[in-house]
């Protein structure tokens, strides 16, 4: 695609959604036995895994908390998960996504009830079509939840953007490519606290409060299928 390219085509995007139409997505909880706790989403053509062990000893000892709690994130995409293969390995994008994953997921979390200890959270990239920070933090929501870990609130994590001048909710790849703006959220639902705001491109104040407010109108939905996901688990189905 290029840039002189429409993406929006009387009112309709490409992929045939609505401005403030969701990607479909699907959640499941627990698809790993091993881990203390997993989940699995998709989300469009996002494919993630979340893991997550502990709270346990904090390795390596030094980064132990005497009165509290850390959750050590590595966000990672597997050199699959993209059209060219990507160099395995860390680097400075994962490396800002596993930090404001963190910074999103704390303050669900009573971490000064174990201290010394580390909750590790691993998040495997293993299809990404943009939106993997979003996805990212739904599924690790549901894997510590999965984990038994106890939370104040499931944190629920949604982006919208600017495509060809409109304000869309959650921009896919080609959108996220030759778009203008992305502006990723996270939020405790229940408590209405934000824990995640980034805004990627330009947007005028007024497109801001109407990308976010587009965000805020779907969150209580990816909030009710989350808590179907973790109930789905429990009743065994
Ligand atoms: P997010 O995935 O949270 O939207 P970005 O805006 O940084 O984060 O990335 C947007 C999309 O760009 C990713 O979801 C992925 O599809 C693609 N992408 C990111 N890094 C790479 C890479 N190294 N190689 C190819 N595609 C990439």
């Amino acid at each position: 695609m290029k840039k002189s390219d429409k993406l929006i085509v009387d009112g309709k995007r490409l992929d045939g959604r609505d401005l403030d139409e969701l990607r479909p997505i699907k959640m499941e909880v627990g698809p790993l036995k091993r881990a203390d706790g997993s989940a699995y989403v998709e989300w469009g053509k996002n494919k993630i895994l979340a893991t997550v062990y502990g709270p346990r000893e904090t390795h390596p000892r030094h980064l132990q908390e005497s009165d509290s709690a850390i959750i050590q994130v590595r966000y990672n995409m597997a050199s699959f998960s993209v059209e060219d293969r990507k160099r395995p390995g860390p680097d400075r994008r994962s490396t800002e996504i596993s930090k404001v994953t963190r910074e999103a997921l704390e303050p669900a979390l009573f971490l000064s009830k174990y201290p010394r200890s580390s909750i590790d959270l691993n998040i495997e990239v293993l299809q990404a079509d943009a939106g993997t920070r979003c996805t990212g933090i739904n599924a690790a929501s549901l894997a510590i939840a999965d984990a038994g870990i106890p939370m104040r609130d499931l944190v629920v994590a949604v982006a919208a953007g600017k495509v060809d001048g409109k304000v869309c909710l959650d921009l896919d790849k080609s959108e996220d490519n030759l778009g203008e703006a992305d502006v990723p959220m996270a939020i405790m639902p229940r408590r209405k606290l934000v824990t995640l705001l980034q805004m990627d491109g330009h947007l005028t104040p007024e497109e801001f409060k109407e990308a976010l407010g587009m965000s805020m109108s779907v969150v209580d939905r990816i909030h009710e299928m989350q808590r179907n996901a973790l109930m789905d688990k429990y009743r065994g189905d």
